[in-house]
């Protein structure tokens, strides 16, 4: 049979010579590895430079791994049941170096030969004092004559080491697998001009030399070349994703710029709006007047003026005969956007309503009426939107604010709501670093505003610990003599609801000391109050009943009250730093000078301290996401795990970043040429984006 070169990677890694079946379980079950492609993509994660041979005398404490050679000592078995181990003991001219394994005991014993040389390698330790290798790596010290310099190390399991599997044999299996490959058999597949412009070494190469390079820098170039394969494609497939995407998904066509946008933008708007704020509506006018459905990320800062350009968009919509609504996280955020909106459209004839868990049964069966109906133009509210009872009469458009990934499972639900799919605006005030951006976002139409609104001042931010409470308190009862107001943030940091809740009390306690009546009220908001009580205590805080609002982070998000200077942020160090920049986004929005105080318990870990210092340093929404993610790790900003386009084994967007942008250029590149990848350059290229199954929803794109 003639095998062709997927058949060749995709077999099954039992078939490999030195494998079998016995083995290939625990290959398996251990390291996913399936395939011989699996294997070939088990990449070393990191390489011995065999040439370096350390003298015992000059190990230092300090050492993380070394490779010593000399004379093995007599192999011992001590202890028995769990802490039975194998103790020996390697010499040089220098010294001894004591050697412990604690698994694999009877197959070293048998396989180790006392008083011959070996070259051995492993993690420096300590054991009651005394420097030890644990669990080193042997190698007889001839077979390594001819070697080459740079041996892979990979990552292995007691369970494999004890099955003869090895870093060591991982190696030999690889080498093994690389041998019987053919130059076909790991064939090019990124085009040709793209492999010349960017100087990329083979593919069959590159797959040679990040195992068993000849030198490191034959190493940097195996690994440039896979890295920029890697980002490369996750380009081209988002690319092609989103491409096909708008062009398959029929969708409302708001062609005009009516009367309500017009009169709007002439008589009632309140400020000239930002440069980006124009850019943004002109990239959603251009959007939603095309014939597909919009489904953009619009993010920008906290304060940089989202809620304008949701509400043009949604004029916009009215002036081509569609209803629109906008949902957000939280009643108090709903509401806060209702009375905006009805404020700023109180002059034109447009029907704004406000629809929550809490509108009540009688006043929510005329809503939904008039939903039905269509004489609803804008509907705000919470979740509450999307459930089943309402109905549109014609829904053309769903904003939601302060979110990031809108879950599919709520697309589906606007989507039941409408014939054709309304257009979906998503907004958030989370900046999502433009690494991120690019690569797990990349399938999104994406919009950014990244500009604030002219004479903002930026808030004030600084550290300080329990010992400068009282100055802390002083500082804001002047704030408060000047007629400002400040808020008190207490962390969710228990597991435990209770224990958050006695958490909060006792904070609340200790601000009423410090602020009693009647020279100072006091409002309180927690995520376990009635709907009801927090909303009174919000509305007395906003009309300014009270000076003081103490919480949780349920105020995190787009609440805002411009006469609020400061934000005392209590146990600073347990919040993360989106949520810091969050929360600081709540002040600063009126013309006085703001304070962000972050309140810190004495003692912080290194990680605490970099988000603090960060906090202090920069009031930029994006360098503070860059950062955030160069210490949490790609993975861990919200959503992207989940969304599956960020498994790179190779490339990190952080530290690969000069890599991605080339990736970037080239892919666009080539599909601003030949966007379906029709030309014969770019032949091998689709072919290999079908194989990749499940990564790439072919079925939408072919
Ligand atoms: P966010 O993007 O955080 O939702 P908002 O839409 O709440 O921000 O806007 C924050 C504040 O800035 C509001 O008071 C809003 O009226 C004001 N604002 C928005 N755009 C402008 C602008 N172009 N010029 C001046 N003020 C603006
Ligand atoms: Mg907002």
């Amino acid at each position: 049979m003639n095998r062709n070169s997927t058949e060749i990677l995709s077999s099954p890694i039992e078939y490999l010579k030195g494998v079998g079946p016995q083995r290939a379980i625990l290959l398996r079950k251990e390291l996913g590895i399936d395939t011989f492609q699996d294997l070939l993509e088990l990449y070393p994660y990191r390489h011995l430079d065999k040439s370096q041979i350390t003298s015992i005398a000059d190990i230092s404490p300090d050492t993380e791994f070394v490779q010593v050679a000399g004379y093995l000592g007599s192999l011992q078995i001590l202890g028995t049941g769990n802490s039975k181990r194998l103790v020996s003991s390697v010499k040089d001219a220098t010294g001894v170096l004591q050697l412990i394994w604690f698994q694999g005991i009877s197959w070293m014993e048998k396989n180790l030969n006392p008083g011959f040389r070996y070259r051995v390698y492993g993690r420096v330790g300590f054991f009651n004092g005394l420097m030890q290798l644990t669990h080193p790596e042997m190698e007889a010290y001839d077979e390594v004559k001819g070697g080459l310099p740079l041996q892979p190390i990979y990552p292995s399991t007691e369970k494999l080491k004890a099955r003869s599997l090895g870093g060591r044999q991982i190696a030999k299996l690889t080498q093994q697998l690389l041998s019987q490959l053919k130059e076909k058999d790991i064939p090019e597949f990124i085009p040709t001009t793209t492999v010349r412009k960017s100087g990329l070494m083979s593919r069959f190469e590159a797959f040679q030399s990040i195992h068993f390079p000849s030198s490191p820098q034959n190493y940097q170039c195996a690994l440039f070349r896979l890295k920029f394969e890697e980002l490369f494609f996750n380009q081209v497939r988002t690319r092609m994703i989103k491409t096909q995407r708008q062009k398959q998904s029929r969708g409302l066509i708001f062609g005009q710029v009516g009367r309500l946008f017009n009169d709007f933008y002439t008589k009632s708007l309140p400020f000239e709006l930002t440069g980006a704020q124009k850019r943004v509506i002109r990239e959603i006018r251009q959007d939603t007047a095309r014939g597909h459905q919009m489904n953009r990320l619009l993010q920008g800062d906290v304060g940089s003026g989202k809620t304008m350009v949701a509400l043009l968009t949604m004029l916009l919509a009215a002036d081509n005969g569609y209803q629109s609504c906008l949902i957000a996280p939280t009643e108090i955020l709903s509401n806060q956007h209702f009375i905006n909106f009805q404020e700023m459209l109180k002059d034109l004839p447009v029907s704004v309503k406000l629809l929550t868990g809490s509108v009540k049964s009688a006043a929510r069966r005329k809503i939904l009426e008039e939903l039905a109906y269509g004489s609803i133009n804008i509907i705000i509210g919470t979740h509450a939107i999307l459930e089943d009872p309402v109905l549109f009469k014609n829904l053309g458009l769903a904003i939601i604010d302060e979110q990031h990934r809108f879950g599919v499972a709520q697309r589906a639900k606007i989507w039941k709501k409408a014939v054709l799919p309304p257009h979906v605006l998503v907004m958030t005030a989370t900046p999502i670093p433009r690494t991120l951006a690019m690569t797990a976002y990349n399938d999104l139409d994406y919009s950014v505003i990244d500009e604030l609104p002219p004479g903002r001042q930026p808030v004030r931010t600084v550290k300080r610990y329990e010992y400068d409470r009282p100055k802390v308190m002083d500082f804001i009862k002047v704030e408060i003599k000047k007629g400002r107001q400040a808020y008190i943030i207490f962390p969710l940091i228990e597991e435990s609801e209770k224990l958050d809740y006695e958490n909060l009390m006792k904070g609340y306690e200790n601000v009423k000391a410090y602020f009693p009546e009647p020279a100072y009220y006091i409002s309180m908001v927690h995520g376990r109050q009635k709907t009801a009580i927090r909303e009174t205590n919000m509305k007395r805080f906003v009309s300014g009943d009270t000076q003081i609002m103490v919480a949780t982070t349920v105020i995190e998000v787009g609440v805002h009250v411009s006469n609020a200077t400061v934000m005392l942020i209590e146990s600073a160090e347990k919040f993360g730093l989106s949520q810091l920049h969050q929360l600081r986004g709540r002040v600063g929005r009126g013309a006085d000078q703001s304070y962000c105080i972050l309140l810190a318990g004495n003692k912080l870990g290194s990680e605490a301290r970099e988000r603090l210092k960060i906090m202090c340093e920069t009031s930029d929404g994006f360098k503070i996401a860059e950062k955030d993610m160069e210490i949490r790790g790609p993975g861990d900003i919200a959503g992207t795990r989940q969304s599956g386009l960020l498994d790179f084994k190779l490339a990190d967007i952080v530290r690969d970043r000069e890599i991605l942008q080339l990736a970037v250029q080239e892919a666009q590149d080539i599909l601003n040429v030949d966007p379906e990848l029709d030309l014969p350059d770019n032949n091998l290229l689709r072919q290999q984006l079908k194989q990749e199954k499940g990564k790439t929803p072919w079925s939408r794109i072919s």
